[in-house]
């Protein structure tokens, strides 16, 4: 009886895994409820597009040999994302690789469902690889103990900084721009429309945020390597070729409303070759800024 009972409950567990891949968590109530809001696919150039939600950019970089898919978004958007693949003419067992910006769970949360339902492979630098596979807990996030976890990526392949992954006639660089993570990356290919071809860059997030109990400070004396590799960042993001810049929350550079305004399929309302360079002065703001609140904290007395 033993050994039936032991059946019985893995014939349960296999229905429970079964159920937990076919029926995506129930939407959570977000502080930006845009993060689950649908948004409908569009064409951002030649073979790049984008299918996230509306708060959230999952972008895919198509070719007939095989598509890339960056960032998986939530868990509960992630029957959107395919939804809006399939309405752009794409099938999901096409997309051959998924990328990553950063391993937070508002970008990298349904990375582990999407690479089970397509069969992709994931890619992800060393440090974003560690995170993944922590499914967001990281110790070294500075936002560990206040980043949500997610699902675990098991198999990430891991690229090297300047590396160029290929896929067909697709080829994206990966730029290594930690600071909002240790992991955090940006990613650049070239997309073209009859002569003409533009370089696109995906660029992460540039926030310095830490957890509320403040164990982590970029400005740690035991880690010079905190501001040293953001200041690398920084140089990284304005040397980046950029044509049309993307971000992972759109709404930081109005993308959504630049691409389809006019009815859509609009892309010179992106082209801005000085978006990186602003977007680098803007991570040199941060960093400043970021140094001056934890300085003068480090002044004040204790309590
Ligand atoms: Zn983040």
């Amino acid at each position: 009886m033993k050994g039936l009972s032991f059946l019985t409950a893995s014939i349960a567990l296999v229905l429970a895994t079964h159920a937990q891949a076919a029926t995506p968590p129930a939407p959570q109530h977000y502080s930006n409820a845009a993060w689950t809001q649908p948004q409908k696919p569009f064409r951002i150039y030649g073979n790049t597009y984008y299918v996230g939600s509306h708060g959230l950019s999952a972008i895919l970089v198509t070719s007939p040999r095989g598509h890339i898919l960056l960032d998986g978004t939530l868990p509960e958007n992630v029957p959107m994302i395919e939804a809006n693949i399939r309405a752009l003419g794409f099938r999901l067992e096409d997309v051959k690789l998924i990328l990553n910006s950063h391993p937070h769970f508002d970008h990298a949360g349904g990375i582990a469902a999407l690479a089970h339902d397509t069969g992709a492979q994931v890619v992800a630098s060393a440090k974003a690889a560690k995170a993944l596979k922590l499914g967001g807990e990281d110790p070294d996030d500075p936002q560990y103990g206040d980043a949500s976890p997610y699902a675990k990526v098991e198999h990430v392949r891991i690229a090297d900084g300047g590396e160029t992954i290929k896929l067909g006639p697709l080829a994206l660089t990966m730029h290594p721009t930690p600071g909002h993570t240790p992991g955090g990356t940006a990613w650049t290919w070239t997309s073209c429309e009859q002569t003409r071809c533009l370089s696109m860059a995906y660029v992460d997030s540039i926030a310095l945020l830490t957890a509320n109990n403040g164990h982590y400070r970029y400005t740690d004396p035991a880690h010079p390597e905190r501001i040293a590799d953001f200041r690398g960042t920084i140089d990284t993001l304005a040397k980046l070729p950029c044509d049309i810049m993307i971000a992972p929350h759109p709404d930081s550079i109005n993308l959504i409303e630049k691409a389809t305004q006019h009815g859509g399929n609009n892309p010179d309302a992106l082209i801005d070759p000085n978006a990186c360079k602003a977007y680098a002065a803007k991570a040199q703001v941060n960093l400043d800024e970021r140094i001056a609140k934890e300085n003068a904290k480090s002044k004040s007395p204790a309590r």
